[in-house]
């Protein structure tokens, strides 16, 4: 067995090793007794189905990674890597079309091996816990515009990184990180008003306290706001959430029909102002740079790799190609993107913590947040004790009782 191979292999078997013993650590860490702070808004019977809704979902989530690793790994052990690029070059057609072929095979195999787990999430566990709202029209839908959003963006992005590796020299790496840098800003700017409404209905907030509230809020923060938008998310999931859309004075706030239903007003102000608050500290354009960075250099060490005939070896794939050097890099960076996960989840949860300040700081007292946060992990059944290690390698929020402490200390 060669170092390439080895070191994926390592990983991959790594990973999912990490990945059993955080997740037992996590269901052993989970407490019996609903935590004081909670007694409010958990009775001993919702707690308890909070609980078996982390064991369901943590369960499925095991068995899930569990299928995907054994499938690759007998993928690649029985040589289906070389058989496929071997299947789409016998059109014999150019680098690229060939590429695009490989690539989307094998998105086309991940799709149909996901779909069973997608379905069992959506409409036997989410359905168990009285969270689907999905008809199965809309989930087949679903499926299909991501599909064919995915051919469109994602094949025209990588057809354009398959051209410049094969034709623009040592610098094809800078080419493709410009490319993917004007793809992720366009991206930013016509999802609000392209994509997401191919996916869901934003209709206007209603005159009324709430937008006035609203409104207010955000003309005392000096935040500039083209509108306040209510999302259908019903149409799918009981579960609330509230995110911005747009950039500089055509920012608008798209709220939750079910987030809605469930907050008070001075509730949704703070969770408006926790969102505001995400601006105003620069998170989102941190993570847009991060996230711009990272690319660059993906694509600088996959210039490295791409000639290595070794990975190529390690795979079975005879004929070093671009596309299946970017798969292979792919999966021999695992162990790095894991890490890199975990730091930008570090930061993340530094940011949850700053944005939370920003808001009680803006709206002069955390108490709003703190009770719309209660509400939010009961309705949502959060996990209220998640294990540390848990924490630590996934989560890109604090655990919500630490939130909580850390608003409580800021009212002092
Ligand atoms: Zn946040």
């Amino acid at each position: 067995m060669n170092t390439y191979a080895l070191i994926v292999l390592v990983a991959l078997l790594g990973e999912f090793a990490l990945s059993v013993v955080s997740s037992l650590l996590n269901i052993q860490a989970m407490s019996p007794n609903v935590p004081d702070e909670f007694r409010s808004v958990y009775d001993d019977e919702t707690y308890g189905r909070s609980q078996q809704y982390t064991r369901s979902r943590t369960r499925f989530g095991l068995v899930q990674e569990a299928v995907s690793l054994v499938t690759l790994l007998l993928f690649w052990q029985l040589g289906g890597f070389g058989w496929l690029d071997g299947l789409c070059r016998v059109a014999g057609l150019g680098p690229v079309p060939t590429g695009l072929l490989f690539i989307a095979a094998l998105v086309v195999g991940l799709t149909v091996l996901g779909l069973p787990f997608r379905i069992f999430s959506t409409f036997v566990i989410e359905e168990r816990f009285g969270f689907n709202r999905t008809t199965i029209g809309t989930f087949v839908l679903d499926r299909v515009k991501g599909l064919v959003l995915g051919a469109v963006l994602g094949g025209a992005l990588l057809a354009l990184v398959l051209f410049f590796f094969e034709w623009a020299g040592p610098l094809a790496w800078i080419w493709c990180w410009g490319a993917a840098t004007t793809f992720m800003l366009t991206a930013q700017f016509v999802a609000p008003t392209w994509i997401m409404p191919l996916f869901n209905t934003f209709s206007p907030l209603e005159s009324g306290d709430l937008k006035d509230a609203l409104l207010d809020y955000a003309r005392s923060a000096k935040f500039p706001l083209d509108g306040v938008f209510v999302i259908d998310g019903s149409r799918r999931s009981a579960k609330a959430n509230a995110f911005f859309t747009g950039f500089g004075s055509r920012k608008r706030i798209a709220l939750f029909d079910t987030l809605i239903e469930k907050q008070t007003t001075p509730e949704l102000v703070a969770i408006v102002a926790h969102e505001v608050g995400h601006y105003k500290r620069r998170h989102i354009l941190k993570n847009l740079v991060i996230g711009l960075a990272h690319t660059g250099a993906l694509f600088w060490l996959l210039s490295l790799f791409l000639d290595r005939q070794g990975l190529f070896d390690a795979f079975g794939v005879p004929e070093p190609s671009v596309h299946a050097g970017l798969v292979f890099f792919g999966l021999l960076f695992t162990p790095i993107e894991l890490v890199l996960s975990i730091v930008v989840n570090r930061f993340s949860r530094r940011y949850e913590f700053e944005a939370d300040a920003f808001a009680a700081d803006t709206t002069g007292t955390g108490e709003s947040l703190i009770t719309a946060l209660k509400t939010l992990s009961a309705d949502n059944l959060s996990n209220l004790t998640p294990h540390p290690l848990q924490v630590f390698l996934h989560h890109s929020h604090p655990p919500v009782l630490q939130r909580i402490t850390a608003l409580r200390g800021l009212d002092r």
